[in-house]
């Protein structure tokens, strides 16, 4: 396949590999932003082939994991109600609230629809007007131009029953946070290369120079993971701090402006709680004023009621880098994808889940 195949070949993997160990001299920690990626380094096994000095750890990159179990009790509650079709993307079904998860809500006889888009469910709703459509409406910068275009067309068209259930994160701030906690041990970032293909890069020039660590914006397949790494390790050994472009096929500086036009007229810049990390500020999006009406939560309001995790879930620490999904106790024992205790081991992105699949076996 064209732009896929290509990057997955063996002989340059092995060539990037050893420019790596030619450029290392001593140990540096780099972070992979995004779950994509994450799941692409454990499948193909790209830590294998890097010198033991490189250490990659597994960033916030993954939505499902941080939406907020306090959110995911909403949703629940807000699928039970007999008047709702509750929409989601097939990931967030599984992860666990703190009583139920959406899937169990929907075994319980809540009106719960697997979708592929927001539109999908503007359609519904444009199907069942007696019928109040909400979509769970999670990500980060890369799904938020859909579900902002779902809302501006639900308002251009006047569909009242339609609403939306915001639980959009941003990269940069999360990124700030990690560099600015006293554990910080990430020295390099591999930033994920669909949030700057909507967003561009400018905006994590400034992260580079004041927190004084190398940017390199990367791809999903291994061979622009080899060359990401390989980008960011010439980078701190020759001690600059720049933002770089790897993913140069589909990433521009500027990113894509009519997607961003629409998000930032839908949506506003707030506070936003991380699952396992705690709050953020300005970290999330929501709705403006404007088009508050299709808030879900404006909408059905519900007790946002702090929830308390599994005790042995340590996904904020996965999230921030400081272990890997191994270290976890619980890690495929008591926590598996068949009965999850946190919401890494759920999500197609989450880096438990990626271990479980591809790693749990290997030494
Ligand atoms: S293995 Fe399970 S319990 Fe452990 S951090 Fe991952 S999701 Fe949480």
């Amino acid at each position: 396949m064209k732009f896929v195949d290509e990057y997955r070949e063996g002989a340059p993997a092995l060539r990037l590999a050893q420019a790596v160990r030619r450029l290392t001299t001593r140990p540096w920690t780099i972070m992979e932003v995004c779950g994509g990626q994450t799941h692409t380094i454990v499948k193909s096994g790209l830590q294998d082939l890097l010198p033991p000095e490189i250490t990659l750890v597994h960033g916030p990159g993954c939505p499902v994991c941080v939406t907020p179990v306090e959110l995911i009790d909403s949703a629940v509650e807000i699928a039970a109600r007999p008047e709702v079709i509750f929409c989601s993307f097939g990931d967030m079904l599984r992860v666990p609230g703190s009583a139920r998860s959406l899937f169990e809500a929907k075994a319980d006889g809540a009106d719960v629809r697997i979708v592929y888009s927001p539109l999908d469910a503007l359609k519904l709703a444009r199907e069942n007007p007696a019928r109040q459509v909400v979509f769970f409406a999670v990500g980060f910068e890369t799904t938020a131009p859909a579900n902002a275009m779902s809302v501006w067309q639900a308002a251009r068209e006047g569909i009242e029953n339609f609403s939306i259930l915001v639980a959009h994160v941003l990269v940069p701030p999360a990124m700030e946070a990690i560099l600015s906690s006293p554990n910080c041990r990430v020295q390099a970032f591999l930033a994920a290369g669909h949030v700057c293909t909507v967003m561009g890069y400018q905006e994590y020039e400034p992260i580079a120079q004041r927190y004084n660590v190398p940017i390199v914006v990367t791809g999903f397949e291994p061979l622009d993971l080899l060359e990401g790494i390989q980008m960011a390790v010439a980078q701190l050994e020759s001690g600059r701090a720049e933002v770089e472009n790897q993913y140069s096929r589909a990433v521009r500086r500027g990113g894509n402006r009519p997607a961003q036009q629409r998000i930032a007229e839908v949506f506003e810049v707030g506070p936003r709680a991380w699952r396992g990390i705690g709050e953020i500020p300005s970290s999330g999006l929501r709705l403006r004023e404007a088009y508050r009406r299709f808030d879900a939560l404006t909408r059905f309001p519900v007790a946002l009621a702090r929830a308390a995790e599994s005790s042995e879930c340590i996904a904020g620490l996965v999230l921030q880098g400081l272990k890997k999904p191994k270290e976890c106790p619980a890690f495929a024992t008591r926590c598996t994808p068949e009965t999850p205790l946190g919401a890494p081991m759920v999500s197609s992105e989450g880096a438990c889940a990626a271990y479980y699949l591809y790693g749990r076996h290997r030494p």
